[in-house]
Protein backbone atom coordinates (compact mmCIF):
# COMPACT_ATOMS: atom_id res chain seq x y z
CA UNK A 1 0.00 0.00 0.00
CA UNK A 2 1.64 3.16 -0.93
CA UNK A 3 0.89 6.50 0.73
CA UNK A 4 0.45 9.23 -1.97
CA UNK A 5 2.32 11.97 -1.51
CA UNK A 6 1.50 16.03 -2.05
CA UNK A 7 -1.77 15.47 -2.09
CA UNK A 8 -3.83 18.72 -1.41
CA UNK A 9 -6.73 16.14 0.75
CA UNK A 10 -5.53 14.06 3.56
CA UNK A 11 -8.26 11.90 6.34
CA UNK A 12 -8.76 13.93 9.35
CA UNK A 13 -10.41 13.32 12.37
CA UNK A 14 -13.45 15.76 12.86
CA UNK A 15 -13.21 14.80 16.78
CA UNK A 16 -9.31 15.28 17.67
CA UNK A 17 -8.17 16.73 14.46
CA UNK A 18 -5.53 14.03 14.23
CA UNK A 19 -4.53 13.69 10.66
CA UNK A 20 -4.00 10.46 9.30
CA UNK A 21 -2.50 10.76 5.57
CA UNK A 22 -4.05 8.73 2.85
CA UNK A 23 -5.17 5.09 3.62
CA UNK A 24 -7.61 3.19 3.19
CA UNK A 25 -9.41 3.45 7.15
CA UNK A 26 -13.02 4.30 7.79
CA UNK A 27 -12.55 5.41 11.59
CA UNK A 28 -10.65 6.98 14.12
CA UNK A 29 -8.91 4.84 15.69
CA UNK A 30 -9.46 6.76 19.34
CA UNK A 31 -12.75 8.35 18.89
CA UNK A 32 -14.56 6.10 16.50
CA UNK A 33 -15.48 9.29 14.35
CA UNK A 34 -16.02 8.40 10.76
CA UNK A 35 -12.86 10.28 9.11
CA UNK A 36 -13.41 13.12 6.62
CA UNK A 37 -10.93 14.03 3.74
CA UNK A 38 -9.78 17.25 4.15
CA UNK A 39 -8.59 19.39 1.26
CA UNK A 40 -5.97 22.24 1.84
CA UNK A 41 -8.71 25.02 -0.01
CA UNK A 42 -6.01 27.50 -0.13
CA UNK A 43 -3.70 25.46 -2.84
CA UNK A 44 -7.32 24.43 -4.83
CA UNK A 45 -8.74 28.25 -5.22
CA UNK A 46 -6.25 28.83 -8.50
CA UNK A 47 -7.51 25.27 -9.66
CA UNK A 48 -11.07 25.34 -9.44
CA UNK A 49 -12.61 28.59 -10.91
CA UNK A 50 -15.82 29.06 -13.11
CA UNK A 51 -14.02 29.07 -16.02
CA UNK A 52 -11.74 25.98 -15.13
CA UNK A 53 -15.09 23.87 -14.08
CA UNK A 54 -16.55 24.76 -17.37
CA UNK A 55 -13.89 23.75 -19.44
CA UNK A 56 -13.78 20.31 -18.14
CA UNK A 57 -15.64 17.66 -19.28
CA UNK A 58 -19.54 17.25 -18.82
CA UNK A 59 -19.46 14.90 -15.98
CA UNK A 60 -17.90 14.40 -12.70
CA UNK A 61 -14.49 14.95 -13.25
CA UNK A 62 -15.09 18.52 -14.40
CA UNK A 63 -15.14 18.96 -10.67
CA UNK A 64 -12.02 17.07 -9.31
CA UNK A 65 -9.67 19.53 -8.15
CA UNK A 66 -12.06 18.87 -5.31
CA UNK A 67 -12.37 15.26 -5.24
CA UNK A 68 -10.16 13.09 -3.55
CA UNK A 69 -8.30 11.26 -7.10
CA UNK A 70 -4.68 10.05 -6.97
CA UNK A 71 -1.87 12.33 -8.39
CA UNK A 72 -1.79 10.35 -11.89
CA UNK A 73 -4.96 8.48 -11.73
CA UNK A 74 -6.99 9.33 -15.45
CA UNK A 75 -10.92 9.07 -14.82
CA UNK A 76 -12.29 7.92 -18.09
CA UNK A 77 -15.66 7.16 -17.43
CA UNK A 78 -18.37 9.65 -17.92
CA UNK A 79 -20.26 9.76 -14.61
CA UNK A 80 -23.11 12.19 -13.21
CA UNK A 81 -23.83 15.81 -14.51
CA UNK A 82 -27.66 15.07 -14.70
CA UNK A 83 -30.39 17.70 -15.57
CA UNK A 84 -31.26 19.53 -13.21
CA UNK A 85 -35.03 20.17 -14.04
CA UNK A 86 -37.53 23.15 -13.47
CA UNK A 87 -40.52 21.10 -12.03
CA UNK A 88 -43.95 23.62 -13.08
CA UNK A 89 -45.61 20.80 -13.39
CA UNK A 90 -45.25 19.06 -10.08
CA UNK A 91 -44.94 22.19 -8.90
CA UNK A 92 -48.66 22.94 -9.45
CA UNK A 93 -49.59 19.65 -8.02
CA UNK A 94 -47.78 20.44 -4.76
CA UNK A 95 -48.23 23.95 -4.37
CA UNK A 96 -44.85 24.91 -5.46
CA UNK A 97 -43.88 28.33 -7.64
CA UNK A 98 -40.22 27.39 -7.82
CA UNK A 99 -39.50 23.58 -7.40
CA UNK A 100 -36.54 21.66 -9.53
CA UNK A 101 -35.69 18.43 -9.67
CA UNK A 102 -32.43 16.83 -10.12
CA UNK A 103 -32.38 14.20 -11.86
CA UNK A 104 -29.80 11.26 -10.54
CA UNK A 105 -32.58 8.61 -12.38
CA UNK A 106 -29.86 9.09 -15.34
CA UNK A 107 -26.61 8.91 -13.88
CA UNK A 108 -24.75 7.34 -15.66
CA UNK A 109 -23.56 3.80 -16.11
CA UNK A 110 -25.92 2.14 -13.60
CA UNK A 111 -28.60 4.91 -13.45
CA UNK A 112 -28.44 6.21 -9.71
CA UNK A 113 -26.49 8.96 -7.98
CA UNK A 114 -24.61 5.96 -6.47
CA UNK A 115 -22.28 5.96 -9.56
CA UNK A 116 -20.99 9.09 -8.25
CA UNK A 117 -19.53 7.33 -5.13
CA UNK A 118 -18.39 4.46 -6.37
CA UNK A 119 -16.43 6.12 -9.15
CA UNK A 120 -14.43 8.41 -6.77
CA UNK A 121 -13.63 5.32 -4.41
CA UNK A 122 -12.23 2.64 -6.47
CA UNK A 123 -10.31 5.49 -8.09
CA UNK A 124 -8.81 4.83 -4.65
CA UNK A 125 -9.14 1.01 -4.52
CA UNK A 126 -7.07 0.73 -7.35
CA UNK A 127 -4.30 3.65 -6.12
CA UNK A 128 -3.97 1.36 -2.94
CA UNK A 129 -3.22 -1.69 -4.80
CA UNK A 130 -6.72 -3.64 -4.06
CA UNK A 131 -7.07 -6.92 -6.37
CA UNK A 132 -11.08 -7.15 -5.29
CA UNK A 133 -13.10 -5.04 -3.93
CA UNK A 134 -16.28 -4.83 -2.49
CA UNK A 135 -19.71 -3.25 -0.59
CA UNK A 136 -22.32 -3.83 1.43
CA UNK A 137 -25.54 -2.55 -0.52
CA UNK A 138 -28.96 -1.82 -0.18
CA UNK A 139 -29.31 -2.31 -3.98
CA UNK A 140 -27.47 0.30 -6.04
CA UNK A 141 -24.44 0.66 -4.68
CA UNK A 142 -24.34 -3.36 -5.71
CA UNK A 143 -24.89 -2.52 -9.13
CA UNK A 144 -22.56 0.27 -9.39
CA UNK A 145 -19.60 -1.18 -8.01
CA UNK A 146 -19.96 -4.35 -10.16
CA UNK A 147 -20.35 -2.33 -13.40
CA UNK A 148 -17.55 0.17 -12.58
CA UNK A 149 -15.41 -2.45 -11.01
CA UNK A 150 -15.07 -4.55 -14.88
CA UNK A 151 -14.38 -1.56 -16.34
CA UNK A 152 -11.10 -0.99 -14.25
CA UNK A 153 -10.12 -5.05 -14.52
CA UNK A 154 -10.98 -5.08 -10.41
CA UNK A 155 -12.39 -8.37 -9.04
CA UNK A 156 -16.07 -7.46 -6.76
CA UNK A 157 -17.74 -9.54 -3.90
CA UNK A 158 -20.88 -8.07 -3.53
CA UNK A 159 -22.87 -8.49 -0.26
CA UNK A 160 -26.82 -7.43 -0.32
CA UNK A 161 -29.73 -8.58 2.34
CA UNK A 162 -31.22 -11.89 0.71
CA UNK A 163 -35.02 -9.91 0.30
CA UNK A 164 -33.69 -7.36 -2.53
CA UNK A 165 -35.31 -6.30 -5.38
CA UNK A 166 -35.19 -9.28 -8.43
CA UNK A 167 -33.94 -6.27 -10.34
CA UNK A 168 -31.16 -4.77 -8.14
CA UNK A 169 -30.03 -8.56 -7.95
CA UNK A 170 -29.84 -9.07 -11.88
CA UNK A 171 -28.24 -5.89 -12.28
CA UNK A 172 -25.78 -6.61 -9.86
CA UNK A 173 -24.93 -10.29 -11.55
CA UNK A 174 -25.17 -9.60 -15.23
CA UNK A 175 -22.02 -7.77 -14.89
CA UNK A 176 -20.45 -10.84 -13.62
CA UNK A 177 -19.55 -10.42 -10.24
CA UNK A 178 -19.93 -12.21 -6.80
CA UNK A 179 -22.77 -11.16 -5.36
CA UNK A 180 -23.75 -13.33 -1.83
CA UNK A 181 -27.23 -12.63 -0.44
CA UNK A 182 -26.70 -12.41 3.16
CA UNK A 183 -29.54 -14.00 5.57
CA UNK A 184 -30.35 -10.38 7.92
CA UNK A 185 -31.11 -6.91 7.29
CA UNK A 186 -28.50 -4.01 5.83
CA UNK A 187 -27.10 -3.58 9.23
CA UNK A 188 -26.37 -7.60 9.42
CA UNK A 189 -24.46 -7.01 5.51
CA UNK A 190 -22.73 -4.18 7.10
CA UNK A 191 -21.31 -5.57 10.09
CA UNK A 192 -20.10 -8.68 8.60
CA UNK A 193 -18.21 -6.92 5.66
CA UNK A 194 -16.50 -4.78 8.51
CA UNK A 195 -15.03 -8.27 9.56
CA UNK A 196 -14.17 -9.72 5.91
CA UNK A 197 -12.77 -6.56 4.91
CA UNK A 198 -9.83 -6.75 7.73
CA UNK A 199 -9.71 -10.62 7.61
CA UNK A 200 -8.95 -10.70 3.84
CA UNK A 201 -7.39 -7.29 3.02
CA UNK A 202 -10.49 -6.54 0.40
CA UNK A 203 -11.15 -3.15 -0.65
CA UNK A 204 -14.72 -2.37 0.58
CA UNK A 205 -16.35 1.14 -1.06
CA UNK A 206 -18.23 2.12 2.04
CA UNK A 207 -15.95 0.27 4.59
CA UNK A 208 -12.62 0.86 4.34
CA UNK A 209 -12.85 3.47 1.45
CA UNK A 210 -15.78 5.11 3.02
CA UNK A 211 -14.21 8.58 3.58
CA UNK A 212 -13.09 8.59 0.02
CA UNK A 213 -16.21 7.33 -1.70
CA UNK A 214 -18.52 10.00 0.65
CA UNK A 215 -16.94 12.61 -1.02
CA UNK A 216 -18.09 11.63 -4.56
CA UNK A 217 -21.74 12.76 -3.59
CA UNK A 218 -20.74 15.95 -3.28
CA UNK A 219 -20.64 16.63 -7.08
CA UNK A 220 -24.70 16.30 -6.63
CA UNK A 221 -23.78 19.47 -4.73
CA UNK A 222 -21.45 20.90 -7.55
CA UNK A 223 -23.41 20.05 -10.11
CA UNK A 224 -26.86 21.72 -8.58
CA UNK A 225 -24.89 25.15 -7.84
CA UNK A 226 -23.30 25.70 -11.14
CA UNK A 227 -26.73 24.51 -12.74
CA UNK A 228 -28.82 27.29 -11.29
CA UNK A 229 -26.05 29.35 -12.78
CA UNK A 230 -23.50 29.35 -9.87
CA UNK A 231 -26.15 29.75 -6.86
CA UNK A 232 -26.92 28.30 -4.25
CA UNK A 233 -30.70 27.56 -3.21
CA UNK A 234 -32.93 28.21 -0.52
CA UNK A 235 -34.23 24.42 -0.18
CA UNK A 236 -32.55 21.08 -0.57
CA UNK A 237 -34.86 17.88 -0.14
CA UNK A 238 -32.93 14.78 0.04
CA UNK A 239 -33.52 10.96 0.80
CA UNK A 240 -31.19 9.66 3.58
CA UNK A 241 -30.19 6.00 4.11
CA UNK A 242 -26.31 6.24 6.02
CA UNK A 243 -27.24 9.77 6.16
CA UNK A 244 -23.64 10.32 3.77
CA UNK A 245 -25.27 12.35 0.86
CA UNK A 246 -27.55 15.08 2.36
CA UNK A 247 -24.48 16.13 4.81
CA UNK A 248 -22.27 16.27 1.60
CA UNK A 249 -24.50 17.98 -0.97
CA UNK A 250 -23.78 20.77 2.74
CA UNK A 251 -20.05 20.37 2.27
CA UNK A 252 -19.94 21.28 -1.46
CA UNK A 253 -21.86 24.40 -0.81
CA UNK A 254 -19.64 25.33 1.95
CA UNK A 255 -16.28 24.64 -0.36
CA UNK A 256 -18.15 26.59 -2.93
CA UNK A 257 -18.56 29.60 -1.00
CA UNK A 258 -15.49 28.93 1.24
CA UNK A 259 -13.66 29.59 -2.60
CA UNK A 260 -15.63 32.54 -3.19
CA UNK A 261 -17.51 30.91 -6.21
CA UNK A 262 -21.10 31.17 -4.98
CA UNK A 263 -22.38 33.99 -2.58
CA UNK A 264 -23.31 32.74 0.78
CA UNK A 265 -26.72 32.47 1.76
CA UNK A 266 -28.34 30.10 4.40
CA UNK A 267 -29.73 26.67 3.13
CA UNK A 268 -32.11 24.89 5.02
CA UNK A 269 -31.95 21.13 4.05
CA UNK A 270 -34.67 18.79 4.66
CA UNK A 271 -34.00 14.88 4.66
CA UNK A 272 -36.93 12.01 3.62
CA UNK A 273 -36.90 8.49 4.85
CA UNK A 274 -39.75 5.74 4.69
CA UNK A 275 -41.61 5.79 7.56
CA UNK A 276 -41.07 2.35 8.15
CA UNK A 277 -37.02 3.11 8.41
CA UNK A 278 -37.12 6.20 9.63
CA UNK A 279 -34.15 6.72 12.68
CA UNK A 280 -32.89 10.32 10.96
CA UNK A 281 -36.19 11.69 10.45
CA UNK A 282 -37.18 10.38 13.81
CA UNK A 283 -33.99 11.90 15.26
CA UNK A 284 -34.74 15.06 14.07
CA UNK A 285 -38.11 15.57 14.77
CA UNK A 286 -37.24 14.87 18.58
CA UNK A 287 -34.78 17.56 18.52
CA UNK A 288 -31.81 14.48 19.16
CA UNK A 289 -28.43 14.94 18.75
CA UNK A 290 -27.96 11.13 18.20
CA UNK A 291 -29.87 8.23 16.76
CA UNK A 292 -32.04 5.39 17.97
CA UNK A 293 -31.63 2.36 15.61
CA UNK A 294 -34.87 0.90 14.01
CA UNK A 295 -35.37 -2.42 12.86
CA UNK A 296 -36.51 -1.69 8.96
CA UNK A 297 -39.21 -2.62 7.31
CA UNK A 298 -40.27 -0.69 3.96
CA UNK A 299 -40.59 -0.81 -0.23
CA UNK A 300 -37.97 1.86 0.08
CA UNK A 301 -34.82 -1.06 0.00
CA UNK A 302 -32.82 1.37 -1.02
CA UNK A 303 -32.77 3.49 2.35
CA UNK A 304 -33.23 1.01 4.34
CA UNK A 305 -30.34 1.33 6.74
CA UNK A 306 -31.58 0.90 10.50
CA UNK A 307 -28.40 2.14 11.71
CA UNK A 308 -27.21 4.78 10.00
CA UNK A 309 -23.10 5.45 10.07
CA UNK A 310 -24.07 9.33 9.38
CA UNK A 311 -27.20 9.44 11.29
CA UNK A 312 -26.09 11.90 14.08
CA UNK A 313 -24.30 14.04 12.22
CA UNK A 314 -26.89 14.24 9.45
CA UNK A 315 -29.54 15.03 12.27
CA UNK A 316 -27.28 18.02 13.64
CA UNK A 317 -26.93 19.31 10.46
CA UNK A 318 -30.29 19.49 9.21
CA UNK A 319 -31.01 20.99 12.56
CA UNK A 320 -28.47 23.31 12.65
CA UNK A 321 -29.62 25.05 9.31
CA UNK A 322 -33.54 25.39 10.49
CA UNK A 323 -34.73 22.72 8.12
CA UNK A 324 -36.45 19.75 9.02
CA UNK A 325 -37.00 15.47 7.92
CA UNK A 326 -40.11 13.75 7.48
CA UNK A 327 -41.42 10.48 6.70
CA UNK A 328 -44.18 9.01 4.43
CA UNK A 329 -45.87 5.12 4.38
CA UNK A 330 -45.32 2.79 1.59
CA UNK A 331 -49.06 3.91 -0.22
CA UNK A 332 -47.33 7.64 0.12
CA UNK A 333 -44.08 6.21 -1.43
CA UNK A 334 -45.92 4.88 -4.45
CA UNK A 335 -48.12 7.80 -4.97
CA UNK A 336 -45.05 9.38 -5.12
CA UNK A 337 -43.44 7.63 -7.85
CA UNK A 338 -46.68 7.92 -9.47
CA UNK A 339 -47.11 12.16 -9.10
CA UNK A 340 -43.54 12.49 -10.56
CA UNK A 341 -44.16 10.42 -13.35
CA UNK A 342 -47.37 11.77 -14.28
CA UNK A 343 -46.06 15.17 -13.54
CA UNK A 344 -42.55 15.60 -15.19
CA UNK A 345 -42.57 12.09 -17.19
CA UNK A 346 -39.22 11.08 -14.80
CA UNK A 347 -39.99 7.20 -13.53
CA UNK A 348 -38.06 6.98 -10.27
CA UNK A 349 -37.32 4.38 -8.07
CA UNK A 350 -39.23 4.08 -4.46
CA UNK A 351 -36.66 6.28 -2.70
CA UNK A 352 -37.65 8.99 -5.32
CA UNK A 353 -40.92 8.24 -4.11
CA UNK A 354 -40.30 8.86 -0.43
CA UNK A 355 -38.65 12.43 -1.84
CA UNK A 356 -40.94 13.32 -3.73
CA UNK A 357 -43.88 12.42 -1.26
CA UNK A 358 -41.97 14.02 1.66
CA UNK A 359 -41.64 17.44 -0.77
CA UNK A 360 -45.51 17.74 -1.50
CA UNK A 361 -45.65 17.34 2.48
CA UNK A 362 -43.30 19.91 3.23
CA UNK A 363 -45.01 22.32 1.31
CA UNK A 364 -48.54 21.16 2.45
CA UNK A 365 -47.19 21.88 5.99
CA UNK A 366 -46.19 25.19 5.24
CA UNK A 367 -41.91 24.07 6.34
CA UNK A 368 -41.42 25.03 2.45
CA UNK A 369 -42.59 28.52 1.34
CA UNK A 370 -44.26 28.47 -1.92
CA UNK A 371 -41.71 30.69 -3.95
CA UNK A 372 -38.88 29.15 -2.33
CA UNK A 373 -36.13 28.05 -4.58
CA UNK A 374 -36.52 24.38 -3.97
CA UNK A 375 -34.55 21.44 -5.14
CA UNK A 376 -35.58 17.96 -4.99
CA UNK A 377 -33.41 15.45 -5.46
CA UNK A 378 -33.99 12.24 -7.03
CA UNK A 379 -31.63 9.70 -6.65
CA UNK A 380 -32.41 6.39 -8.39
CA UNK A 381 -33.95 5.23 -11.48
CA UNK A 382 -37.82 3.31 -11.63
CA UNK A 383 -37.15 0.80 -13.96
CA UNK A 384 -35.41 -1.24 -10.66
CA UNK A 385 -38.44 -1.32 -8.46
CA UNK A 386 -41.07 -1.97 -10.55
CA UNK A 387 -42.91 -4.43 -7.82
CA UNK A 388 -44.61 -1.80 -5.82
CA UNK A 389 -46.68 -0.99 -9.23
CA UNK A 390 -47.41 -4.16 -10.07
CA UNK A 391 -51.22 -4.30 -10.24
CA UNK A 392 -51.57 -0.25 -10.07
CA UNK A 393 -52.89 -0.31 -13.72
CA UNK A 394 -55.67 -1.79 -15.61
CA UNK A 395 -54.49 -4.44 -17.54
CA UNK A 396 -57.33 -4.15 -20.51
CA UNK A 397 -58.56 -6.49 -23.57
CA UNK A 398 -56.45 -6.73 -26.59
CA UNK A 399 -57.88 -5.19 -29.53
CA UNK A 400 -58.56 -6.06 -33.07
CA UNK A 401 -56.07 -3.99 -35.74
CA UNK A 402 -59.46 -2.19 -37.14
CA UNK A 403 -60.45 0.98 -36.49
CA UNK A 404 -63.64 0.56 -36.01
CA UNK A 405 -62.55 -1.85 -33.31
CA UNK A 406 -59.87 0.83 -32.29
CA UNK A 407 -62.86 3.57 -32.18
CA UNK A 408 -65.25 1.03 -29.99
CA UNK A 409 -62.52 0.26 -27.62
CA UNK A 410 -61.63 4.19 -27.25
CA UNK A 411 -65.36 4.92 -26.59
CA UNK A 412 -65.32 2.14 -23.77
CA UNK A 413 -62.10 2.42 -22.04
CA UNK A 414 -61.27 6.58 -21.90
CA UNK A 415 -63.90 8.87 -24.25
CA UNK A 416 -62.18 11.78 -23.04
CA UNK A 417 -58.81 11.25 -25.89
CA UNK A 418 -61.32 11.53 -28.25
CA UNK A 419 -61.18 15.43 -29.66
CA UNK A 420 -60.06 15.53 -33.56
CA UNK A 421 -62.95 13.71 -34.89
CA UNK A 422 -66.05 14.94 -36.93
CA UNK A 423 -68.42 17.07 -35.21
CA UNK A 424 -71.53 14.78 -34.83
CA UNK A 425 -69.17 12.37 -33.28
CA UNK A 426 -67.65 15.02 -30.58
CA UNK A 427 -71.19 15.66 -29.36
CA UNK A 428 -71.28 11.84 -29.03
CA UNK A 429 -69.12 11.56 -26.29
CA UNK A 430 -69.55 15.58 -25.15
CA UNK A 431 -69.77 15.80 -21.13
CA UNK A 432 -67.46 12.90 -20.88
CA UNK A 433 -64.29 14.82 -19.65
C1 LIG B 1 -27.94 4.94 -1.15
C2 LIG B 1 -29.10 5.69 -1.64
C3 LIG B 1 -29.54 6.88 -1.01
C4 LIG B 1 -29.02 7.42 0.31
O1 LIG B 1 -27.68 7.65 0.40
P1 LIG B 1 -26.92 7.87 1.79
O2 LIG B 1 -25.74 8.65 1.36
O3 LIG B 1 -26.57 6.51 2.31
O4 LIG B 1 -27.82 8.61 2.72
C5 LIG B 1 -30.59 7.59 -1.59
N1 LIG B 1 -31.18 7.15 -2.72
C6 LIG B 1 -30.80 6.02 -3.33
C7 LIG B 1 -31.54 5.60 -4.56
C8 LIG B 1 -29.74 5.25 -2.82
O5 LIG B 1 -29.39 4.13 -3.45
ZN1 LIG C 1 -10.04 11.06 16.65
Amino acid sequence: MSESSCTVYELKCPECKKGFGNVPLSACPDCLAPLEVQYDLDSVRGRFTKESVAAGPANIWRYKELLPIPEGHQPDLPVGFTPLVKADRLGKRIGATNLYVKNDAVCFPTLSFKDRVVAVALANAQHFGFDVVGCSSTGNLANSVAAQSTRLGLRACILVPSDLEPAKILNTQVYGAKLVRIEGNYDHVNRLCTLIADEYKWGFVNVNLRPYYAEGSKTVGYEIAEQLGWRLPDNIVCPMAGGSLIRKIKKAFAELVALGIVEDKPVKFFGAQATGCSPISHSVKNGWDDIEPQRPNTIARSLAIGNPADGPAASKMIQSTGGYAEDVSDVEIVSGIQELAETEGIFTETAGGVTTAVTAKLYADGRIGKDELTVSVITGNGLKTTDPLVGKFAEERAVKPRLAEFDAFLRESDASLITGVAEEEVELVGGTK
